[in-house]
């Protein structure tokens, strides 16, 4: 079965490529996709399906999505949906800020959720959720991954996802969980 990924997010292509083994994976961008689409949903479920309904019904291939965020405690659930947005510039300022946002907070409590929605051409859709719980330290640690990856230190790992090898991180990421969940639907 070949799947059209619809994220122009090359890590996260990079990720669900590695997990996701069942399928051909190609990317929105080699079938000739590469409209921004707009995330209007109110929740990580939500925005997936409107990623992947809109990647179906161009390519009439069937389309994975991916929507993901950090979600903190002490901010009340923030960054969350708006994670890739949150500081207005790019990975870094969003660390940057986010330190920031955390300087006098004594609860670090966080979670990564991911949720994939797997559309087909014919009107079918699978979604599923996946969590992985943690803490932002102080600082960064490591340098592999992207986004929060070197602020969050996993509970399971004991060490930022940034100084996990990929396996470890895949293992038990957010997005590790809700691929494995969406390929036992399958
Ligand atoms: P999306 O494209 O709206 O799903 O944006 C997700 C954003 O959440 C990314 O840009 C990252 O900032 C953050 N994020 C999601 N998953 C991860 C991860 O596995 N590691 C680090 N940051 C992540």
């Amino acid at each position: 079965m070949i799947i059209v990924v619809a994220t122009q997010n090359a890590h996260k292509v990079r990720e669900i490529r590695e997990i996701f083994t069942g399928a051909e994976l190609v990317s929105a961008r080699e079938m000739g996709f590469s409209d921004e689409i707009e995330e209007t949903g109110t929740s990580f479920s939500e925005n997936a399906l409107i990623k992947a309904r809109a990647v179906a019904a161009a390519t009439r291939l069937p389309a994975l999505a991916d929507d993901s965020g950090l979600c903190v405690d002490a901010l009340g659930g923030a960054p969350g949906v708006r994670s890739a947005r949150y500081s207005g510039g790019g990975d870094a300022e969003n660390r940057r800020l986010l330190l920031e946002n955390l300087q006098n907070a004594a609860d670090r409590r966080a979670h990564f959720v991911c949720a994939v929605a797997l559309v087909f051409p014919d009107g079918r859709e699978l979604v599923a959720e996946g969590r992985a719980d943690g803490m932002i330290a102080s600082e960064e640690h490591g340098t592999g991954g992207f986004g929060y990856d070197s602020l969050f230190v996993s509970d399971e790992l004991g060490k930022t996802f940034a100084s996990a090898s990929e396996e470890e991180k895949n293992s038990v990421s957010h997005r590790g969980r809700a691929l494995a969940k969406l390929a036992a639907m399958l």
